[in-house]
């Protein structure tokens, strides 16, 4: 396939400014909500076929994010397209300052495997709220859902505006040498750096959502029973393939055997055997078998079990644990929750600190001063008090990581942010016209400047 022809067919699609309109857009935004809605049923099957997702999962945490995303735009865009008035300085006036946001160009959008539907879907609404073009490619691995999104992006919109092509690393890799005015990538840290790499070469920027291992640390002052709940919620929503989980446990020496009690109760409770509908497998042999090398039996506290023709693993608590353990080397992306202990809070920050940025960490506790001691201490992309997860949901905080787990963030504004250049004017006046800036110079002028500065 010539990628170039439909990049410089959406190049000049974006030039003859259509895409800018904001009528355009909502129609547009619109009629990708009701094309998804009305193809609900394919989406569901698609993504079942790939990794056993349940239609409860993929409503919930994808396509029902995808619309809420579309919805907000539908009801801010006009607000967030509008140049925004800025003060203007005494030295410029008469005058006034504004920034007018406009859309980059051409987006190349790239999705990661784990929520294939929103991690390609919601950028993509970014972009079309923004006012770009999109070349989009999903992750290969879920296959079903890839060609699904391709079918109904590619028979409803016309290749000039959005085109999703299906492919893998040699395409991506193809698609990565075009100049366009914006790469979104979703993915590993891996192949973050290969993107970024890549955007260098045309100076294109770049927003990279990448991944890490996230912490989760559980004070002796938290509510232990809402901690253990919300902790196995999170961990093994998606059989653990979500890039906030909490990768891995902390939790103060006088409360882990509560805790570990109760973390076991709550996943005796949730029910995750082979087979539940509300449990994910793994999504390919390579992950399963990265994974189950993980579980020594003489550390697990609870599960272990694992099935290689359902591709299931078994949520697994795993003791004993120290910071040189293999598990504890790299970001987990399963259904393994490694538990280790502490005794001294401001100990356990520093040893979160020496290691790379998290896209995500969580707290639980009830003390105030630890709170502010962990926010102000620990650099990660965003994360919750109390709580795992949700910090995504919604469009008022921006999601994103920090240095090795990603730059730049999307949702709400943000996405629409990521997606537009923000032009600054400053639009003078034609009267008030003072000579002080033209030359010649002269010490006199120096001392009014000086004066007036
Ligand atoms: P991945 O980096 O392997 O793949 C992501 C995308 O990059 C896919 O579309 C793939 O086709 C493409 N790709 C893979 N190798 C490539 C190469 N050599 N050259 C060019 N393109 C290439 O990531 P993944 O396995 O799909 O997802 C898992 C990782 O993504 C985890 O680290 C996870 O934490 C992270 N993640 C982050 C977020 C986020 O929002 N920050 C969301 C989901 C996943």
């Amino acid at each position: 396939m010539n990628y170039n022809l439909i990049f410089q067919s959406q190049k000049e699609f974006f030039n003859s400014q259509v895409t800018k309109d904001i009528a355009f857009r909502k129609e547009n935004l619109s009629k990708l909500k009701h094309i998804l809605k009305a193809n609900e049923h394919l989406l569901f099957e698609a993504i079942y076929k790939d990794f056993r997702k349940s239609a409860f999962d993929t409503f919930v945490n994808e396509l029902n994010l995808v619309y809420l995303e579309i919805d907000y735009f539908l009801k801010h865009l006009n607000r967030l397209s509008k140049p925004k008035k800025v003060k203007t300085g005494m030295v410029l006036l008469p005058g006034k300052s504004y920034i007018y946001k406009e859309p980059l160009g051409c987006a190349f959008i790239i999705g990661a495997w784990n929520y294939p539907y929103s991690l390609t879907l919601i950028p993509l609404v970014s972009a079309m709220a923004a006012g770009n073009t999109a070349m989009i490619k999903p992750s290969e691995l879920p296959e079903n859902t890839m060609h699904a999104m391709a079918g109904l992006i590619n028979t409803n919109f016309p290749s000039d505006y959005l085109y999703v092509v299906e492919g893998g690393v040699p395409e991506t890799t193809e698609m990565l040498k075009l100049p366009y005015d914006k790469i979104f990538f979703t993915g590993s840290p891996r192949v973050g750096r290969i993107v970024y790499e890549a955007a260098a070469k045309n100076l294109t920027p770049v927003t990279l959502e990448l991944g890490g291992k996230s912490p989760a640390v559980v004070t002796a002052s938290a509510d232990l029973e809402i901690a253990a709940k919300r902790i196995v919620w999170g961990k093994f929503l998606n059989g653990g393939q979500t890039c906030v989980a909490p990768d891995y446990l902390l939790v103060e020496e006088p409360v882990k055997v509560r805790l570990m009690e109760l973390l076991k109760q709550k996943l005796d409770a949730f029910n995750y055997e082979d087979g539940a509908e509300h449990y994910v497998s793994i999504i390919n042999k390579r992950n399963f078998d990265r994974i189950v090398r993980w579980i020594d039996a003489s550390k697990v506290y609870y599960g272990g079990a694992y099935n290689e023709n359902t591709l299931y693993i078994q949520p697994t608590l795993l003791d004993s644990i120290t910071w040189e353990d293999s598990v504890m080397q790299e970001e987990i992306f399963g259904p393994l929750l490694p538990v280790l202990s502490f005794t001294d809070f401001n100990g356990i920050l520093c040893e979160i600190i020496k290691r790379e940025k998290p896209l995500a960490a969580y707290l639980f506790t009830k003390n105030k001063e630890q709170k502010n001691k962990f926010l102000k201490t620990v650099s990660f992309g965003g994360g919750c008090i109390n709580d795992t997860v949700m910090h995504l949901t919604g469009d008022s905080l921006p999601f994103g990581g920090v240095g090795n787990s990603g730059m730049g963030s999307y949702h709400g504004e943000f996405g629409f942010l990521a997606f537009s250049h923000q032009k600054a004017i400053l639009e003078k006046s034609n009267w008030g016209e003072t000579n002080f800036k033209y030359p010649p110079y002269s010490k006199e002028k120096l001392k009014w400047i000086k004066r007036f500065m």
